[in-house]
């Protein structure tokens, strides 16, 4: 073939072919997907139990397990995910910019936050709690004021520190949460408040079996949605019917078993769509 003489309306036809091969993971198989052929989602990648990202580039956890299944019903398989990290102070200008789809990362719906993001749910209800070293003396909020709490920026967690529970603690704000567990372990932290799922998840993981506790407090409720961009009812309303159909056959409990039974995660029931509880 002399290369010399394709025309280059054919040049084009093959660039083109080579580019939906690229995107597509060379399998060629994304008919009927719905959605093309990738589909960005937003989850955090340092909460064991919620959304983490481990060791061998897996990732796990309860918004994982919801998000694939929304995804599922949005007309994507499992493998034509991307997983993108979105930190609390990130996820309203990870949507606004359209960095992804729909974030799904312990994100709790706010009127604050309503005014530039769509949420879709709730779907999990969870509540601020402190979490301390075994041996802390702490118990309540107001034992925080003059001690060393860390959280995180962004969070309704420091938010309500400030505005409410502890307002002399010194709070220390990080990009993270596993960043205070550090602090935590070491003594430079007093406490860590978050919302008790995510703190059930660090208490339970391996390396710190029995070295912190939760205090049990119901702090706050926490009605975690899926962010959308702003103005996309459409996809607000395919998610909450995904939702919907996860709790009725039953894949909602099943994810909720997988991910908070190891850390013995009391959660409340399935919340019902719309019903956000102040
Ligand atoms: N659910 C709370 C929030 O959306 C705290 C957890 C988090 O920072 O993701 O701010």
């Amino acid at each position: 073939m002399k290369l010399r003489k394709v025309s280059a309306a054919a040049a084009a036809a093959l660039v083109l072919s080579i580019t939906a091969t690229a995107c597509g993971g060379g399998d060629g198989d994304n008919e009927g997907s719905g959605g093309g052929d990738k589909i960005k989602i937003g989850i955090k990648f340092d909460q064991p139990g919620l959304g983490l990202k481990e060791p061998d580039g897996s990732f796990s956890g309860f918004d994982v397990d919801v998000a694939t299944y929304v995804a599922k019903e949005l007309g994507y398989n499992a493998d034509q995910i991307e997983w993108v990290e979105t930190k609390s102070a990130d996820r309203e200008n990870a949507l606004a910019r359209g960095d992804v789809k729909f974030i799904a990362a312990t994100y709790s719906i706010t009127d604050e936050r309503k005014q530039k993001v769509d949420f879709a749910g709730p779907y999990l209800l969870a509540h601020q709690d402190l979490l301390v070293k075994a041996d802390s003396d702490i118990t309540e909020a107001t034992d925080l004021n003059g001690k060393n709490l860390c959280s995180v920026t962004g969070s309704t967690s420091a938010q309500n520190v400030k505005k409410d529970f502890a307002p002399k603690a010194n709070l220390k704000q990080v990009g993270g949460y596993s960043e205070c567990i550090a602090g935590l372990q070491s003594g430079a932290v007093d406490a860590l408040t978050t919302d008790d799922s995510i703190l059930a998840g660090f208490a339970a993981q391996e390396q710190y079996k029995g070295k912190f506790k939760l205090a049990g407090l119901k702090l706050s409720n926490e009605n975690y949605g899926i962010g959308v961009k702003k103005g996309d009812t459409e996809t607000v309303n395919k998610i909450n019917a995904a939702l919907e159909k996860m709790v009725q056959d039953k894949a909602w409990d099943k994810a909720v078993t997988d991910n908070f039974g190891p850390a013995n995660y009391k959660n409340e029931p399935a919340p019902k769509i719309g019903n956000v509880v102040s």
